[in-house]
């Protein structure tokens, strides 16, 4: 095996801490979470009080400027335990980046202190029943009012974090005429008058994961609450894609690690269970199949290892982390799936993780940009734009 090179020997200590937190904290209760469909509130505020939470922001707000690095070594590590409901990445390096990057300095001083403690849970919400792939053609909107406020109104859908969420970095149209160049970040804080959350969605998979409806009737919206004021007014869209290149790594992270570790616990099943009076591993089947997902996901490991290195000196192109994202993520599947066929039976039932990490992984390729919208990612870097 490639010996990984990314990591220190600080990264290293701080992967320790992060899985005895995981062992202590997260996997033991991790079954009764999916049962009830959301992660208990206190495991948030207790990853905000080991620092866990926005590690990458500045000290100023609650982080403690860690490169990427830890928070790849946090995806890695809950991959690896399987607990998919921990919605932290999301929250930690999707929404307060936003904040973070294009925030007024109120806004920043507000929210990234309080998302950094998990007093707040961030969620963001693009999707909606009729545009998903498309998001241009949203029609949530956030109408600009004679006394400067907005009216937001619209639904979304397949929120992760939605239902537990305390602030939601919504987006809307401010300028329906101008298609995505009308497009804004809007901040949205739980309890605000017009703001409901639905139902929580039953999933194939990830079912400790709260994914949710959200709705928006007459919310009305001071001019703070627009993410960086009227300088980012229209400007969501330009947003949106400049965060794209660490939105998809992350999920390429997750992907290849979740495959090592299916790969990992079907070695020692194989090892043990026998048939026909002798280890599942003696076939060459056996042998061969793990072979070839080993080193396909060896494969994949220094590809991601390499958009770490590049995101880390902000060198990583859309396209190249689409790559990562779309062939990760179905080579996840594929280990799963390969993986659940080695345990048999047991594969298939819900006790074993390789079960749940099977159902687990199948939203890997449709959310954070379909991989088909990938490949259309790819082919415009190729020259190769659709009429
Ligand atoms: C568990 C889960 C969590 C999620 N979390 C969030 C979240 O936190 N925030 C958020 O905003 N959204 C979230 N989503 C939504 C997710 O990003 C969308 O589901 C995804 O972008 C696909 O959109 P869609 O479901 O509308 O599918 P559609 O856009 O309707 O796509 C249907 C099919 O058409 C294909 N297709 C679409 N356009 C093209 C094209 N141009 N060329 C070829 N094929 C195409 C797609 O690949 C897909 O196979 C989540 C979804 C799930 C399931």
């Amino acid at each position: 095996m490639i010996e990984r090179t990314l990591f220190s020997s600080d990264h290293q200590a701080f992967r320790d801490s992060f899985r005895k937190f995981i062992d202590k904290e997260i996997a033991p209760f991790h079954a009764d979470w999916e049962d009830q469909g959301y992660v208990a509130r206190e495991v948030w505020n207790k990853a905000g009080e080991n620092g866990f939470l926005g590690m990458s922001m500045p000290e100023q707000y609650g982080g403690s400027e860690a490169d990427k690095l830890y928070s790849v070594i946090q995806f890695e590590e809950v991959a690896r335990a399987g607990c998919t409901g921990i919605g932290f990445s999301l929250h930690s390096e999707i929404v307060a980046p936003y904040i973070l990057h294009y925030g007024t300095p109120e806004q920043k001083a507000k929210y990234l202190p309080k998302l950094a403690t998990g007093e707040m849970i961030g969620a963001i919400a693009m999707s909606e029943p009729a545009a998903g792939s498309d998001l241009q053609g949203i029609k949530t909107t956030a109408i600009e009012q004679p006394d400067g406020s907005y009216l937001l109104n619209g639904s979304k859908t397949f929120i992760t974090n939605g239902w537990h969420a305390d602030l939601v970095i919504v987006v809307a149209k401010t300028n329906p005429a101008a298609g995505g160049k009308g497009t804004s970040l809007m901040l949205v804080e739980r309890g605000m008058p017009g703001f409901s959350v639905g139902k929580r969605l039953k999933k194939v998979g990830m079912k400790a994961q709260d994914t949710s409806e959200l709705f928006f009737d007459n919310v009305r919206l001071g001019p703070e609450h627009l993410l960086g004021g009227k300088a980012h007014e229209n400007r969501g869209f330009i947003c949106l894609m400049e965060q794209l290149p660490w939105e998809r790594l992350q999920i390429a992270i997750s992907a290849v690690a979740s495959a090592q570790a299916a790969i990992d616990w079907t070695v020692d099943y194989v090892k043990e269970r026998k048939v026909f009076g002798a280890p599942v591993a003696s076939f060459q089947n056996t042998r061969f199949t793990l072979a070839e997902l080993q080193t396909e996901v060896q494969v994949a490991q220094v590809f991601v290892d390499k958009c770490c290195e590049l995101i880390c000196q902000d060198k990583l192109d859309t396209a190249t982390a689409s790559m990562a994202k779309y062939w990760t993520t179905d080579l996840q599947c594929k280990v799963m799936d390969e993986c659940v066929q080695l345990f048999g039976g047991y594969g298939y039932m819900w006790e074993y993780p390789i079960a749940r990490a099977y159902a687990d992984a199948r939203v890997q390729r449709i959310y954070g940009g379909t991989n088909e919208i990938m490949k259309e990612v790819i082919t415009r870097a190729m020259g190769l734009a659709a009429k």
